[in-house]
């Protein structure tokens, strides 16, 4: 069986030996727990414990898993982490406190659209992060590379989006590294807060260009299987 609350100390654990090695005075980042493909028992034991943020990569798996789950625990901030399709929107806004997947201009009106018209969701407060494709993969969601200085000073001037952090994927075949310092560099140049970067293979990586936000999955709930989701 996996230890899934002992494998999440672990990576915590790791995350804090790497800070008080560097002497860094940056706040630690904060540790999204991936649960995708995972159903409520392998979660329960986490959020039992009090951890309250994790992410899902589909609307519809976060809706059926989650909606129960957050009435009866209290404070859970849920990211999605994968693509949005324009017809989910309204939905993933009911269900998702953070949408780090933004990378396009209809995505960004018709969620202004939805903070305008709809009282619940104005209040919500949702954080929303902008996806660079900073490989410039053309099967890969995310704000191409030459696009997306332009495409997130409009989207922080012009919408009415709470445009919080930016959020990578790295090409699977390419050192990480170079993906999460353009990330580490744009947002320094744009005064972004968050740094969503680093998987459960790199996030010691993305710890050296200061991740805000590290995004383990298997690390911490064991291989993903091709389950039921
Ligand atoms: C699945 C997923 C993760 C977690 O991946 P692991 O390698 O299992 O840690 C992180 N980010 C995104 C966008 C994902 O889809």
């Amino acid at each position: 069986m996996v230890n899934v609350y002992d494998n999440y100390i672990k990576i915590l654990e790791r995350v804090s030996k790497f800070y008080s090695n560097s002497n860094s005075l940056k706040p630690k980042p904060e540790i999204i727990a991936v649960s995708k493909t995972f159903g409520e028992e392998s979660i329960l034991p986490l959020l039992e414990k009090g951890i309250k943020v994790f992410g899902e990569n589909k609307v519809q798996e976060a809706e059926e898993k989650w909606s129960k789950l957050k009435e009866r625990f209290e404070k859970i901030e849920l990211h999605l982490i994968g693509p949005l399709q324009s017809n989910k929107v309204k939905s993933a806004l009911k269900i998702f406190d953070c949408i780090q997947t933004i990378d396009r201009e209809k995505l960004v009106k018709k969620i202004n659209n939805l903070i305008e018209n709809d009282e619940f969701i104005y209040k919500k407060k949702i954080k929303y992060f902008i996806q660079v494709n900073t490989g410039n993969e053309s099967q890969k969601s995310g704000v191409l590379l030459n696009e997306a200085k332009e495409f997130i000073n409009w989207c922080v001037n012009d919408s009415k989006l709470l445009i919080s952090g930016l959020m990578c994927i790295p090409p699977l075949d390419q050192d990480p590294e170079k993906h999460f310092k353009i990330i580490s560099q744009l947002s320094n140049d744009l005064n972004i807060q968050h740094k969503s970067m680093g998987m459960t293979n790199d996030y010691e990586k993305a710890l050296k260009y200061n991740a805000t936000y590290i995004r383990v999955g298997s690390a911490i709930f064991g291989p993903r299987g091709v389950k039921s989701f």
